[in-house]
């Protein structure tokens, strides 16, 4: 399962083209996925691959398409879970990554560490041979105007546009084992080095074979404050709720501090759910005895 990121989108409010990108690029990543699992791949691999090409795509916002700083600068936070070991690398404020989910894995894999972040992470990147992207190659003009357009208001509420488009990735491959990624720019207008949920582990991203993988997307100072990847995957080990009972109470916790956003999740046993409390979120889900489905707005 996918998500391309919560938010304000709503019939009528998304343009004809930016709908028919948003749905080709969930597709595309969730054809990577799958391929991966297909091939009886790792659960690991295709979160992996499937979050890279939506950082590719420059209809989401990760990678290149990321929203610019306050600074007009792009700075991404990716994370990385693997449920089977619940060993995890993430980074954040890197600036100079083409692909930051391939960072945090990297940071996983080839370091002592789990979160790195800003410049010290963007050495990381370049001393483990990370291919490198310069910032124009992220910058897309839509963010640009996004930004121009909060700095004309700054007395708007932060996230009144509510412009997310984060993107995730959780599976479940043959072998039971779960996995999840997570990949943003953050919030457009972001300053002070902000860091959201999505790189933190057990905020935006966590996986445990116990439980579940899942990846969030959403007003991120909520889901840090509920530690709510973390709480979600604890409740379904300590309880006997269901996934979709848990969900529901989980998003429910998360409006009744003002939070929005929503959340993909899979249990090793393979069920998937997903919630959110915006209008719209991206998704898809793809499993060997269901075909590829994407939706995008609240009544799919
Ligand atoms: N959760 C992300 C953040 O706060 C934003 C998003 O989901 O779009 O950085």
């Amino acid at each position: 399962m996918i998500h391309g990121g919560a938010g304000a989108m709503a019939r009528g409010r998304l343009s004809e083209a930016d709908e028919q990108a948003g749905r080709a690029g969930l597709a595309a990543a969730l054809a990577a996925g799958a391929a991966v699992l297909e091939a009886q791949g790792s659960a690991l691999d295709a979160v992996e691959a499937a979050v890279r090409v939506l950082e590719d795509d420059p209809a989401f916002n990760a990678g290149r398409g990321s929203v610019f700083t306050w600074d007009g600068r792009i700075e991404c936070d990716a994370a990385i879970m693997d449920g089977r070991t619940r060993e995890a690398g993430a980074v954040a404020g890197v600036s100079a990554t083409r692909n930051p989910v391939g960072l945090a894995r990297a940071v996983m894999t080839e370091s002592a560490h789990v979160l790195l972040s800003a410049a010290g992470a963007d050495a990381f990147s370049l001393e483990h041979g990370r291919e490198q992207a310069d910032q124009e190659w992220f910058a897309i003009p839509e963010r640009r105007r996004q930004l121009d357009e909060i700095k004309a208001r700054p007395d708007a509420p932060f996230d009144s546009g509510m412009k997310y488009g984060t993107v995730g990735a959780v599976a479940v491959d043959a072998a039971g084992h779960v996995a999840a990624a997570t990949s943003t720019g953050g919030l457009t207008a972001k300053r002070w080095g902000r860091i959201g949920d999505s790189p933190l582990i057990g905020a935006g991203t966590y996986a445990d074979d116990r439980a579940a993988a899942i990846s969030c997307t959403g007003s991120g100072e909520h889901f840090i404050r509920l530690a709510f990847a973390h709480e979600f995957s604890a409740r379904l080990r300590l309880t006997d709720d269901s996934p979709e009972t848990v969900a529901t109470a989980m998003i429910d916790e998360l409006g009744a501090l003002g939070g929005k956003g929503g959340f993909i999740a899979v249990l090793p046993d393979g069920r998937a759910v997903h919630v959110f409390n915006t209008p719209g979120m991206y998704r898809g889900v793809v499993a060997h005895d269901r075909d590829a489905e994407v939706a995008i707005f609240g009544d799919e």
